[in-house]
């Protein structure tokens, strides 16, 4: 099945779709992305359970709350036990796979992920997805071998000078006495997507949307690398402003630069599906948090097939604050099963069995 769609996109036809604002010419997009994800990866919606297991981060991202920077916030680290207790309670409610997400940060070290990696295998048959940041090569290996089963890694945009202006490198805050210990990893970040595919994960990646100084050009080549990468997993979601962020308050504006609303996110998704058929892509948190009402409905209706509903115990999802007013954080029933099973219902689509690999 794969690529069986792919290759019908050159550069000009999604830069092309990215700028149409015809909602008779659109609604044909939304009907070919949906009908590439009915006939690749069927009517199964997978549930990956988000498990927030970090907001301490060593990173200075321009755009991000939980940034080293940001005082303003309380810094919590999950226990073991509250991890595989949390696990736990994803296979109880049927959901397929384990997403462990955090900040960049070394205090969940090589042998402590290892273990918590190796219990939920023991105890679960969920599948696990890390999303830990650029760690090392020699971690991302030994977690595979403990039986990690995907990895996460966002470029965020392919185009280089944006995102080394939004990403200041690690050794910025080595010098600045932000972070205690670690040499600063030098396998950049678009190396590591490689490291891990090469070590047998499947690969997750994908970008942001509307990112201030992002162009339209730009975001078609990206949409270009989901393929050209044989990203099994893509994750798109708009730029939120966070107010404890050098980015507060920014906004695209100009005919050449992106806009971060709903619209534009879910072409995003849509070429997504078009370009890689048979990957795994969520309906994001982020999309449903700029349009609570119908963001994962629409998400889910023009190319997406995954919803990870967070399971992060509420004393810490407040703190997990990557962009502000966070879907399922003041409202925490938007991500309960009987939520999800009712917006499944109203879309005639039906929970995924299994793990829910690429394909499945
Ligand atoms: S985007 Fe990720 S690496 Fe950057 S500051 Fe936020 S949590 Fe850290």
């Amino acid at each position: 099945m794969a690529n069986a769609f792919s290759g019908q996109l050159d550069k000009a036809t999604v830069l092309a779709w990215l700028l149409e604002k015809d909602a008779a010419k659109l609604q044909s997009l939304w009907r070919w992305a949906d009908e590439v994800r009915a006939k690749t990866v069927g009517d199964q919606v997978h549930l990956r359970g988000l498990l927030e297991v970090s907001n301490y981060c060593a990173r200075q991202c321009s755009y991000c709350g939980i940034r080293t920077g940001n005082k303003s916030i309380a810094r919590y680290r999950m226990t073991a036990d509250e991890i595989v207790q949390a696990a736990r309670q994803a296979a109880s409610f049927g959901y397929g796979t384990v997403v462990l997400q955090g900040g960049e940060d070394f205090g969940l070290t090589t042998a402590w992920v290892e273990d918590v990696v190796r219990r939920i295998k023991a105890e679960t048959d969920l599948a696990i997805t890390l999303s830990l940041g650029e760690r090392f090569p020699k971690e991302l290996e030994r977690w595979r071998k403990a039986g990690a089963d995907r990895y996460l890694l966002r470029f965020e945009t392919s185009d280089q000078r944006l995102f080394d202006r939004i990403h200041p490198p690690l050794k910025a805050a080595l010098a600045a006495g932000q972070v205690e210990s670690n040499a600063p990893n030098n396998v950049s970040r678009w190396e590591l997507l490689t490291v891990i595919r090469d070590l047998g994960y499947e690969l997750g990646s994908g970008v942001m949307v509307g990112i201030p100084g992002q162009t339209w050009e730009s975001l078609a080549d990206d949409i270009l690398w989901f393929g050209k990468l044989d990203l099994d997993m893509i994750g798109v979601g708009p730029f939120i402003p966070h107010p404890e962020t050098p980015l507060a308050g920014a906004v695209n504006s100009g005919p050449d630069l992106v806009t971060a609303d709903v619209e534009t996110t879910c072409k995003v998704v849509a070429l997504a599906r078009i370009v890689r058929p048979d990957a795994n892509i969520p309906a994001t948190t982020a999309l449903g948090t700029v349009d609570r009402v119908n963001g994962r409905e629409l998400g889910l209706r023009r190319g997406a097939n995954v919803i990870m509903p967070n399971i992060t115990p509420l004393k810490y999802r407040q703190a997990y604050e990557i962009y502000p007013d966070k879907a399922a954080l003041n409202a925490p029933t938007e991500d309960e099963p009987d939520t999800v099973m009712e917006l499944l219902n109203q879309i005639d689509r039906v929970p995924g069995v299994g793990q829910g690999k690429r394909g499945g």
